[in-house]
């Protein structure tokens, strides 16, 4: 039997040329790039080269990234780091200045977060908890595709909104957001714009400055690097709070040791992506349209999310009369892996708030499945995948409590 991974949304394995990268740092060179002494100056001297490589597949100027453990960290610092500073109007980490300023009449009235309904749980739930320290939060709409409409996002920005944050590509249903769209208004309302552009780094072109996106969050185990290094872009002059307090590293806005080994590799991945992007992605995107025209053939199929405007390697379909968990382990045991939505939501069994969002209804947000391709997937492996689908789909519809 094939052993078919499907699932490069959720993580993504390690590639070999990362990981020969990452070797010597994991077996010798040890270093604390606090450290005085040539040990600490060497480990010094690679996380600086690493940080002018990352920085570069998103036009980012080196000392406007910050290394981070994991998206999930990235994304907890830009809205809480964000939130904080406005609020109490506090300056960290700002050597470059080149301050947007705001009405000081409005400084520590600034509590408005405007997001959208589709974010990672990591976004969503950092401003409910901000909701509960006293912020204001706005969720905004999707249309049936996924798409924010950014003037809607225009509409909701006020005099107290500090920022706007929504995701880049959608890690479940693989819609692209307006980026740029968001990012201008934002620009000329003077409000700050996050992304979370998890999913997106290295597989579709980011530029910072063309999109004026003042933060920027991404992960290294998405794109073929080891987990445990990730990113937050902080544009020069951005007022932010650090959420870890201690040694000082990284600006001050992320005190730990640093993870040199991971981070090697993370850089790496980087480099690699930025060289083989568009060949990678017009590579997917013939893998990822075959897919869909095939597996919308098989009755009562859809795809969920936009026709057009989605990553090269994220695909979503909804399946009436069936559950996703039910088709994910049938689609397991012939040894191919899905999921049915974010890693995270799929273990907690409830209808995903992102399906939800696009309008589905419960019943057919279970209804869904996840299809995520990535740098080793092959014609071969699409191709035996539509051969057992469609029995396994037409299986369980025979035994399904749903149809009548
Ligand atoms: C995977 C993912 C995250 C979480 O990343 P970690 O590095 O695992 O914390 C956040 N946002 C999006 C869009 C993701 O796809």
């Amino acid at each position: 039997m094939p052993k078919i991974y499907f699932d490069y949304a959720a993580t993504t394995p390690i590639d070999p040329r990362v990981a020969k990268e990452m070797a010597s740092y994991v077996k010798g060179k040890f270093g604390n790039t606090m450290s005085l002494h040539s040990f600490g100056q060497e480990a010094k001297f690679v996380l600086e080269k690493s940080r002018e490589k990352v920085a570069a597949v998103i036009k980012a100027k080196p000392n406007e990234i910050i290394f981070t453990g994991s998206a999930t960290e990235s994304n907890n610092l830009a809205l809480k780091g964000i939130a904080f500073a406005a609020f109490s109007n506090a300056m960290v980490g700002q050597e470059n200045q080149r301050s947007r300023e705001f009405p000081t009449d409005h400084l520590g009235k600034k509590k408005h977060i405007i997001i959208s309904q589709i974010e990672h749980p990591c976004v969503a739930e950092s401003v409910d908890w901000l909701e509960k320290q006293g912020f204001e939060i706005t969720r905004l709409p999707v249309d049936k595709y996924g798409l924010v409409n950014y003037l809607d996002i225009e509409k909701a920005i006020k005099q107290e909104t500090i920022l706007v944050s929504t995701i880049h590509g959608s890690n479940e249903i693989g819609t692209i957001q307006p980026i740029e769209e968001i990012g201008k208004i934002c620009r000329e309302k003077n409000v700050y714009f996050h992304t979370d552009a998890s999913q997106c780094l290295g597989k579709i072109p980011i530029d910072v400055n063309k999109m004026n996106i003042d933060l920027l969050t991404a992960s290294s185990h998405k794109i073929y690097g080891p987990k445990g290094a990730a990113l937050l872009f902080i544009r020069n002059g951005v007022k932010i709070e650090p959420i870890l307090h201690g040694g000082g590293q990284e600006r001050g806005l992320r005190s730990s040791t640093i993870n040199l080994a991971a981070i090697v590799g993370f850089a790496k991945a980087c480099e690699i992506c930025d060289k083989e992007m568009k060949k990678e992605a017009e590579r997917l995107e013939k893998l990822r349209n075959i897919l869909i025209k095939e597996v919308i053939t098989i009755k009562e199929s859809y795809l969920n999310g936009h026709p057009e405007k989605r990553l090269p390697n994220i695909i979503n379909f909804r399946f009436s009369f069936i559950e996703g968990e039910s088709l994910a382990i049938q689609l397991d045991l012939k040894g191919v892996a899905v999921s049915t939505g974010s890693a995270c939501s799929s273990i907690k069994l409830e209808p995903s708030p992102i399906l939800l969002a696009i309008g589905l209804s419960p019943q057919e947000a279970h209804g869904s499945l996840r299809i995520s391709l990535g740098r080793w997937t092959t014609k071969k492996e699409i191709d035996y995948l539509l051969e057992v689908l469609p029995g396994i789909v037409e299986n369980l519809r025979k035994i399904s409590p749903f149809k009548g």
